[in-house]
């Protein structure tokens, strides 16, 4: 039987390969391949899609994270608080501009716990950073009021949140920036690296439209050391087509998810649950098992790959060694990174590739 692999891109491609192929011929024979009219085009679209004012295109949802902070001034000094348990490139858009990661515990839905915020708040206090992990959207009603009550900064990393909302607001239209990933695996992914941010701020727009192409508005007169850091027009008119069909995208994995809800009955398993008010899009079914590396295993050996996202917590990881973080410094995370466990999910599975799933998974015993 053919092994069913985590995640897989090329059932994406061939359910819009025409499309896709056209588009890129057009770039292609186009000759132009850096900011023009598919990255503006796009910029425009996905605002409208995220309903923010602007959206800047930048290479790739690290760069999204570090321009924010750098945009919003934040630096050597300040401390920005942040989930425990995200992806690394979260904090890493943090540090790499000088400013401190405060680590928060997360909620039962594995987003920020907003209950848990003000007790870390200080004077060096600048920003938060929601991650709306896995695709849900994180609770945002308290959150907002948070920053505003203490005057901070909000800026939402979306990497894994396109078109999730919360009380009926998309995710990236909250804070004073989204931060956004194209990365192939993401759900609005394109077909190499990408990324974008979106903002209500004519200012913010056009501080990061300066910094992603060296500091400079006009060719050749740079007002700031910038940095490179473009989406291109093969990845923006590639991106505009998978754009387009978003919807009905969201709505297929919306479905596999629900079935994965109703027939995945096993008592040491727990299903991910939707917090009332919000949405999921399903970046990751992440289900929780105590004996989780042996669950792995014996998926493994019937065939059925799986991640763990992610075993490793930033704030125990050899890169922020220097930070001074132990074990056992934020139960609730590490408790996370041991049990979690993502499934296969991905566009174009088959009814066939689900029902194996969930059969290894009614059977597993301990
Ligand atoms: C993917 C991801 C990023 C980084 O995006 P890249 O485009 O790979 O740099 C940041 N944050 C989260 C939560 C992610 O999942």
């Amino acid at each position: 039987m053919e092994k069913i692999v985590p995640n897989r891109l090329d059932r994406g491609f061939f359910k819009y390969q025409k499309e896709f192929e056209d588009k890129a011929i057009e770039v292609l024979r186009s000759g132009w391949y850096i900011l023009g009219k598919e990255v503006e085009a796009f910029e425009e679209e996905f605002a409208a899609y995220v309903g923010t004012k602007y959206s800047v295109g930048v290479g790739n949802g690290l760069d999204a994270l570090y321009l924010a902070f750098r945009a919003l001034g934040i630096g050597e000094g300040d401390e920005v608080l942040v989930q425990g348990n995200t992806y690394i490139a979260s904090v890493m858009g943090i540090t790499m501009n000088g400013a401190t990661p405060i680590f928060i515990e997360p909620d039962e839905y594995f987003n920020i716990d907003a209950s848990k915020l003000e007790e870390k708040i200080t004077d060096k206090t600048k920003a938060i950073l929601v991650v709306h992990l896995y695709g849900q959207a994180s609770n945002m009603g308290p959150v907002v009021d948070v920053c505003k009550k203490h005057n901070l900064k909000l800026v939402e990393d979306c990497a894994q949140g396109h078109g999730a909302k919360f009380n009926g607001k998309s995710v990236g239209s909250f804070g004073d920036i989204g931060c956004f990933s194209f990365y192939p695996s993401k759900n609005l992914g394109a077909f190499g690296d990408g990324g974008a941010i979106t903002t209500d701020s004519k200012e913010i727009a056009d501080t990061i439209k300066m910094l992603r192409n060296y500091g400079s508005e006009k060719r050749y007169h740079n007002k700031v050391v910038g940095v490179n850091s473009r989406l291109d027009e093969m990845q923006a008119g590639l991106l505009r087509v998978r754009l387009k069909h978003m919807s009905e995208l969201e709505q297929e994995k919306r479905e596999i998810c629900e079935r994965y809800l109703a027939e995945i009955h096993n008592n040491l398993i727990k299903l991910p649950e939707t917090r009332e008010g919000a949405t999921h899009i399903w970046h990751q079914f992440v289900i929780r098992c105590d004996s989780r590396d042996k669950l792995k295993d014996y998926l493994e050996e019937k065939g059925i790959g799986t991640i763990i996202h992610y075993p490793i917590p930033p704030h125990l990881s050899e890169a922020y060694a220097y930070l001074g973080n132990k074990k056992g410094a934020l139960p609730i995370t590490e408790e996370y990174a041991e049990t979690v466990l993502s499934i296969p999910l991905y566009n174009g599975m088959t009814s066939e590739e689900q029902g194996r799933v969930i059969d290894a998974l009614n059977n597993y015993r301990g």
